[in-house]
């Protein structure tokens, strides 16, 4: 039955890189329409997870699963047409292109959901006078945002977003992504070390240590749970 099948499975995938076991063993479950953060030391193996789970590198063993179907096999690009979107560290964004150039190049089908057309013209308009190479750091951050949900993904995979941004725009940013969940099908997939983000936005939160999956579940599951709550000392959990 599709609506019972979770988004995303990942089952117990290895991958090392020389004698390093980055992933040692990672499993997870991401469900439809959540905001799902996945948060750990340096190190711990979450920006290997996310390649893994979008296929920009191979798994020595273990699953991943997108609506069901096993993709563990599939090519980036191939798991992109499934509707699997991802931003990365460095945001790609093309200089010489128009804000609204950078977005929509990354548009995947005619596919279009209403929400990502007002929020994309609300910060088009506002930003395109100018050209991408002009932006502020946080902007192309944005624009690289706006560029995968315009895509119409399924399943929008953000590589510590919000790295470099200043508060009011993390606030802000925060903001966006739980619109997307709110508002869209798109379901976000987020790793970031910045534990105020994710505690104030996310449904769901894995933590990943030495490539292991040690817990996950909601943040006030995680805050109650002894192995883990240090991670949360400090946290400012009021929304
Ligand atoms: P995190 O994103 O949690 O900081 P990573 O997934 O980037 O962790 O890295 C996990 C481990 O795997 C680290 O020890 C890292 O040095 C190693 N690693 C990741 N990618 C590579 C690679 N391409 N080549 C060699 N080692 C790697």
């Amino acid at each position: 039955d599709e609506a019972r099948t979770p988004l995303l499975v990942v089952d117990d995938v290895r991958r090392s890189f020389g004698s390093v076991k980055a992933l040692d063993g990672a499993s997870m479950t991401v469900e439809r329409g959540t905001v799902h953060a996945i948060v750990g030391p340096n190190g711990s193996g979450k920006t290997t997870l996310l390649n893994a789970i979008s296929g920009l590198i191979s798994v020595d063993s273990g699953t991943v699963e997108l609506e069901g179907r096993d993709i563990t096999s599939t090519s980036a690009s191939a798991r992109a047409r499934l509707g699997l979107g991802r931003t990365f560290q460095q945001p790609r964004v093309l200089d010489s292109l128009s804000v609204w150039e950078n977005i929509d190049c990354g548009r995947r089908s005619a596919h279009q959901i209403e929400w990502f057309e007002e929020a994309i013209a609300a910060y088009a308009a506002e930003w395109d006078t100018m050209n991408s190479g002009v932006l502020p750091h946080g902007q192309r951050r944005f624009v690289e945002v706006l560029r995968a949900l315009h895509a119409g993904p399924s399943l929008v995979a953000l590589d510590e977003p919000a790295a470099g941004l200043s508060h009011g725009e993390r606030l802000e940013f925060g903001q966006l992504l739980r619109d997307v969940a709110k508002t869209t099908t798109v379901t976000v997939l987020i790793v970031e070390h910045d534990l105020d983000l994710v505690w104030n936005i996310a449904d769901t939160i894995t933590v990943v240590d030495g490539g292991r999956v040690i817990a996950s579940g909601t943040p006030a599951e995680l805050r109650n749970s002894t192995t883990i709550a240090h991670l949360f000392v400090g946290v400012d959990h009021v929304a």
